[in-house]
């Protein structure tokens, strides 16, 4: 962005979070270089900074909003709970959203899932079903050796230690290795860079024995088997070919493992159906969701299981079947008052319906990215879509990490009033399910002309 546009203000703030601020997922060596935007308002699909410059939000505010900001709806009922209490304890007390709001999730939620344990993000979501599928298996047995789990190579489950160690993103989790717990790894479809050299039709197949091998010579010791159903979000949109999920189910079954779905970047209509699980008749045995379920407005999680778990958990006092597991914010009023207006906005406006033709023109605009020089790979489920940079299309031969061609490319788009969030040198478009076909026109437009410009130049 060209320094003499910034206002004082902006200037200010600047000097301010160099100052103060330690930014996730950032090297802060190089922040200072950057001049990222300070977000100042909202509206739509819009954001806008100190400076009043508009951005189109790429990535759906790191895939959280749903209909878009400063929704009168959600604003309101946020309001409105406000006016009544903005936070007391779930622990020994209970709440009227919270509860409005766990029979809502099982209603919309695959038929099976019966209970809500809420937490506050991705990452607890996915540990308190970790945890919960070890601690049943320890209390039915005290000896059970069901102490690892399955995961899947570059899986991506959030960042605290448990979550941490069902990951598979080297970068994420090498250098905490002697933290983590022990897991058992196997594959998981990428086509694009297929490791047994097979075409998609045949991958799913293919991935799936090699699954089914791994879990048959270790499945006494599985507590459960986790997974991002359909989509590997944080690896690079990696897209699972049809029926890889329904697979995994049967031989979860099969082995008598739990499934844990961790649905915190698929939910809430990102693939076009409401939970990814619906478009394979999934049931797992514990879905986690977080992201969207505020219509990305505030940090709520929440942990769905069966009847079957719950039960096991059931006994006295004494019989240390509690589930000693909880956060101070745990069910917090506001956030759940958000998920319901949520959940009501998916209904009023029928997001889902209006989506479909949308996803329709996304998949047709895709095919124009595939000509582009350095674009090796384009993946879409839903509106969940990636462009997979290369140096070499050919050979599919990356381009050296210090070259930084993602991160080019996000600022360039920036440039052009649209934000986006690479991983690495994928470039992805998430925005949120409200835009218009017109608004979608102008941020492929944009996206591609900023591939374009950085990698063809
Ligand atoms: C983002 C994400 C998480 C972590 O969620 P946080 O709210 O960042 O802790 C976990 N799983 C998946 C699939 C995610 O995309």
């Amino acid at each position: 962005m060209n320094p003499t546009s910034q206002s004082r203000r902006t200037k200010e703030l600047r000097i301010k979070d160099y100052d103060y601020i330690w930014h996730p997922f950032t090297q802060m060596s190089k922040w200072f270089q950057e001049d990222a935007p300070i977000i100042d308002r909202a509206r739509g699909i819009y954001l806008f900074d100190t400076d009043g410059k508009k951005y189109i939000d790429g990535v759906s505010s790191l895939w959280t909003n749903v209909h878009g900001h400063r929704r009168k709806e959600i604003d309101s009922a946020i309001r409105t709970q406000l006016e009544k209490v903005a936070h007391t304890t779930f622990l020994g007390l209970s709440n009227v959203p919270a509860v409005l709001l766990a029979q809502e999730l099982i209603e919309i939620a695959p038929a099976g899932l019966s209970k809500v344990f809420y937490s506050d993000n991705g990452s607890t979501a996915v540990e308190v079903a970790l945890k919960m599928a070890f601690q049943y298996h320890r209390q039915d047995e005290p000896f059970s050796r069901r102490t690892k789990f399955l995961h899947f190579t570059s899986s991506y489950h959030g960042d605290t230690i448990g979550s941490v160690s069902v990951g598979g993103i080297d970068t994420f989790r090498s250098i905490y290795k002697p933290l983590l717990f022990e897991t058992v790894a196997a594959p998981y479809p990428y086509c694009y860079r297929c490791v047994f050299g097979k075409d998609r039709e045949t991958c799913s197949l293919y991935c799936v024995s090699e699954v089914e091998k791994i879990i048959d010579e270790n499945a006494r010791e599985i507590a459960a088997v986790v997974i991002e159903p359909l989509v590997q979000g944080a690896a690079g949109m990696i897209t699972a070919p049809p029926g890889h999920l329904s697979l995994i189910r049967k031989l979860c079954d099969r082995y008598g493992l739990f499934l844990i779905c961790d649905e915190v970047a698929t939910g809430f209509g990102r693939t076009g159906k409401m939970f990814a699980c619906e478009h394979e008749g999934v049931t797992p045995d514990f879905l986690c969701l977080a992201k969207g379920l505020t219509g990305g407005y505030l940090p709520l999680a929440a942990t769905l299981t069966s009847t079957k778990v719950f039960d096991g958990f059931l006994g006295s006092a004494e019989s240390k079947r509690t589930f000693f597991h909880g956060h101070t914010y745990t069910g917090n009023p506001v956030g759940c008052a958000a998920a319901l207006a949520n959940l009501k906005l998916f209904k009023k406006e029928k997001t889902l319906a209006r989506l479909q033709p949308k996803i329709k023109y996304v998949a047709a605009e895709l095919e124009k990215f595939k000509s582009l020089r350095h674009v090796g790979d384009v993946r879409q489920c839903g509106f969940m879509c990636a462009m997979e940079l290369v140096e070499d299309k050919q050979t599919k031969k990356p381009f050296a990490v210090a070259q930084k061609v993602g991160h080019k490319v996000i600022l360039e788009a920036r440039r052009r009033g649209v934000i986006l969030r690479p991983l690495a040198d994928v470039i992805v478009i998430m925005p949120p399910l409200v835009i218009s076909q017109k608004e979608l026109s102008t941020l492929l437009n944009v996206t591609f002309e900023s591939i374009r410009a950085v990698t063809e130049q």
